[in-house]
């Protein structure tokens, strides 16, 4: 069978739209996808491991990756500083494993630059309204942070139209199925199948 270089799949989503839930499923029934562990400025949250969810820096040691360019993108997200590793993406995909990116779209926009060959996929709520409904049935979030989170959401989505494929989480079933369908789409896409157009070409000449 082909080698086929590995699949960097990008899943970003307004908060609340339930793109954690659907990134967890996706690495659960997909143990060939690894997720990229980004690096962050953040504390660390009971439960998250350093390594596994993130790896937690201090902000001089992530000034200092960044201005050494060791970032295939990053952003500040809510005060602190988030990024993505780029040897650790490249040698991965490399390796022939595919690759999860939970990053947010500032991170996604840049990240169309630096690894073109990425699949972008924009998680939508089914609504405004039902995107308010889950932000308050969370029961944690403030009436001002239910506000902020709803403008951020309104900014986003503004961006979902360079995306490859939306996928509406209006039932989750659903909403997973369509992931997983572009997830399919991705591995089927000759822009990220270098090795059957390049086999195919030869074969031609
Ligand atoms: P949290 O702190 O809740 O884990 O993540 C906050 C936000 O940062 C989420 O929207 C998440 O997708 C985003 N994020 C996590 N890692 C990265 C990264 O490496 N780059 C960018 N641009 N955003 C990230």
């Amino acid at each position: 069978m082909r080698q086929r270089p590995g699949i960097a799949l990008v899943l970003c989503a307004p908060s609340g739209a339930g793109k954690t839930t659907l990134s967890r499923r996706l690495l659960d029934d997909f143990p060939a996808f690894a997720f990229s562990v980004s690096c962050t400025t953040r504390d660390p949250r009971p439960g998250e491991v350093d390594g596994r969810d993130y790896a937690f820096l201090s902000k001089e040691s992530f000034i200092t990756l960044r201005e050494a360019g060791h970032f295939a993108e990053w952003a500040e997200v809510h005060g602190n500083f988030y990024g993505t590793p780029l040897a650790a993406t490249l040698e991965t995909l490399a390796s022939g494993r595919d690759l999860l990116f939970d990053i947010d779209v500032q991170g996604a926009k840049q990240l169309k630059e630096t690894l073109p060959q990425a699949y972008f996929v924009f998680i939508l709520p089914p609504s405004k309204a039902v995107l308010e409904r889950r932000l308050r049935g969370r029961g944690s979030e403030s009436e001002e942070s239910v506000a902020k989170r709803m403008a951020n959401a309104g900014r986003e989505i503004a961006q979902a139209v360079w995306f490859d494929a939306l996928v509406i989480n209006d039932s989750l079933d659903e909403a997973y199925a369509d992931l997983v369908a572009a997830y399919r789409a991705a591995t089927l896409s000759p822009g990220r199948r270098p090795d059957i157009v390049t086999e195919f070409i030869t074969e031609w000449e």
